[in-house]
């Protein structure tokens, strides 16, 4: 197994991710643009490096976790020099990145050109599952690499799920996401009726969650300020996952339809009540929790903000 891993992309996610991997037992060389996150890294147990480039020397297994598909594919492929050029024959790339299945499939056949194997790994759970190792992993590429991935991976989340070949471990994270935005837009406009007839959201929670209503949202996130407590309704919506990282994903899988000529319009109507949610009332809930949705159906007169 591969025990020397270059980290790059400390943010929300991958801040949490990398120090699991020390706790397991690997070497860690990490980088960022922000000396901050580096800094986070350092007093985890990881090890600074300068650059990207710095951070693969040597490793067997890299791994990143980045913004977006642009920033993942400028950084392995398009800078000069690439990263995939620093990287050893042999190593195993593991982009933790939500991007599109064809920015996946770009990385891994670049890879592929150096003798590098590189799979998609997109996770579910957010920044606490990420800090907790209990994340769940979409990994796309050859079953050998998938394989190879599954001890590594295994040190920062609990569930590892192969897809299928590269870029299906994107398709999966977005089928997922878009999934979960319908479910939440319907369990908080379903709320909001009951409570714009005078029902009590925690006792109409109970009755949906023991009715054919049950969905994730109502079990585990429920929208509505004060059902739940330790969620993001109960805290103003701060924290969790973030309306424009459900914007992204929307916009991913809606890409990915137009290209299959697929059909979804739960997806496309869920795209423009999160686009419009995001900016509602000329207020920017971009950065409010994906849950914030709730606001979207709320009246003045029902006390909801
Ligand atoms: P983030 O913006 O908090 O972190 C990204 C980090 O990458 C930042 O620290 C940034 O400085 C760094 N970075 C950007 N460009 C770089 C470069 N060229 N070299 C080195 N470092 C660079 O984002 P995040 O919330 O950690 O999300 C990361 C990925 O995980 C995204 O693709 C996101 O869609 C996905 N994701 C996030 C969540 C979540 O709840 N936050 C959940 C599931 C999946």
């Amino acid at each position: 197994m591969p025990t020397k891993i270059g980290f790059i992309g400390l943010g929300n996610m991958g801040g949490g991710m990398a120090p699991n991997l020390v706790k397991a037992g690997f070497e860690v060389r990490v980088f960022d643009l922000s000396a901050e996150a580096l800094q986070r890294a350092v007093e985890a147990g990881c090890s600074a490096a300068g650059s990207a480039a710095a951070a693969v020397q040597g490793a067997e297994c890299v791994i990143s976790m980045l913004p977006n598909g642009a920033i993942v594919e400028s950084l392995y492929i398009d800078a000069e020099p690439a990263l995939l050029d620093h990287i050893g024959a042999g190593a195993l790339v593991i982009d933790c990145s939500t991007v599109a299945a064809a920015s996946s499939r770009r990385l891994a056949a670049e890879a592929q050109k150096r003798g590098i194997n590189a799979i998609d790994a997109p996770v579910s759970g957010g920044v606490a599952a990420a800090a907790a190792a209990t994340l769940a992993f979409m990994c796309g590429g050859s079953e050998t690499a998938c394989e190879a991935a599954r001890p590594i991976l295994s040190a920062m989340g609990s569930n590892v799920f192969r897809a299928g070949d590269s870029g299906a471990g994107q398709v999966a994270k977005i089928c997922n996401n878009m999934l979960l935005a319908v479910h939440m837009i319907g369990t908080a406009e379903a709320l909001q009726l009951g409570v714009d007839h005078g029902l009590d959201p925690a006792v109409l929670s109970d009755i949906m969650l023991k009715s054919s209503g049950c969905n994730w949202s109502l079990e585990k996130y429920n929208p509505y300020p004060g059902v739940m407590a330790s969620v993001p309704a109960s805290r103003e919506y701060q924290g969790g996952f973030m309306v424009n990282l459900m914007k992204k994903d929307l916009g991913l899988a809606l890409e990915a339809a137009l290209r299959s000529q697929s059909y979804t319009p739960m997806g496309a109507l869920a795209q423009s009540l999160y686009g419009l949610h995001s900016q509602a009332g000329g207020s920017d809930n971009g950065e409010l929790d994906f849950s914030s949705i709730q606001r979207l159906f709320s009246k003045p007169s029902t006390g909801e903000s």
